[in-house]
């Protein structure tokens, strides 16, 4: 592994990252809380990381959104960085999938970024900064590379979501972008065929190339960046 980064601009800093008890939402955690920042980390069950504040949050309900906010309002400040990163993947036929399948994936994928934007906005505009990131993926850009119509989907709106909030909160101090990663090494990809032949870099993504991407858009020094999406695969895919 290349050495730990070293950036500016998380000092005084709260961060809220969102499915991050494990994967990659949990290194984004770990590189967030080593750059500097006060992290929170909202999930299902509460994770337990060291040095990061672990709350119960299920982003697709509107009540525990703003409950884990409040948790991370009173115990650290409000988040100035939010990263919106809880995801589910579920691949199924088009023909199979049941209408409460797809809403499934929509509202974990997509209501849930909108909940948390939602909510994340009011006091980074006060603020006068914030930094909001959002995890979407190539399946977003080509429809997926397996039958999974609903991922695909999902992610195409938060990246769009990303890009909106980027025009509407620009004139506020918020940047807001998204990443695409492609084939990023966790338990989400445990079950799909070896694909590391089909990636031009000749392997698998770690959790750190996404963690490190999202810090340095985080930082300090990402302020004149909003509205992009970030490849983040190996040159998977090159658009
Ligand atoms: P994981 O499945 O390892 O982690 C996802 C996390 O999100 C889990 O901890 C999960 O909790 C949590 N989660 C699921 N539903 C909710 C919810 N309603 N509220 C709060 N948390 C929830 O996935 P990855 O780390 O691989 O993926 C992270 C993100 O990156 C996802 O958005 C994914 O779509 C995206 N991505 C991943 C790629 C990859 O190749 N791995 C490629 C492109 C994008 P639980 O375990 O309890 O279900």
């Amino acid at each position: 592994m290349s050495d730990p980064l070293q950036l500016s601009g998380f000092d005084g800093r709260v961060a809220l990252v969102t499915g991050g008890a494990r994967g990659i939402g949990r290194a984004i955690a770990e590189t967030l809380r080593d750059q500097g920042a006060r992290v929170a980390v909202g999930d299902l069950r509460a994770p337990e990381i060291d040095g990061v504040l672990g709350l119960e949050l299920d982003v697709t309900d509107e009540r525990s959104v703003d409950a884990a906010f409040g948790r991370v309002e009173a115990e650290l400040g409000a988040p100035s960085i939010l990263v919106v990163n809880a995801g589910i993947y579920i691949v199924e036929p088009f023909e199979e999938t049941t209408l409460a399948s797809w809403q499934k994936t929509i509202d974990v994928n997509l209501t849930g970024a909108y909940l948390c934007a939602r909510r994340a906005v009011g006091a980074m505009r006060e603020d006068g900064y914030g930094r909001i990131v959002m995890i979407g993926s190539s399946a977003g850009k080509t429809g997926g590379a397996r039958s999974a119509a609903a991922y695909g989907a999902s992610k195409a709106g938060v990246m769009v979501l990303a890009k909106s909030l980027a025009s509407e909160y620009a004139a506020f101090g918020i940047t807001s972008n998204a990443l695409a990663p492609t084939l990023i090494d966790t338990e989400m990809i445990a079950g799909a065929p070896d694909m590391s032949d089909r990636i031009p870099v000749g392997r698998l993504g770690t959790v750190h190339d996404v963690a490190d991407t999202v810090a340095f858009l985080a930082s300090a020094h990402a302020g004149y960046i909003t509205g992009e999406v970030v490849d983040v695969n190996g040159g998977f895919l090159i658009d």
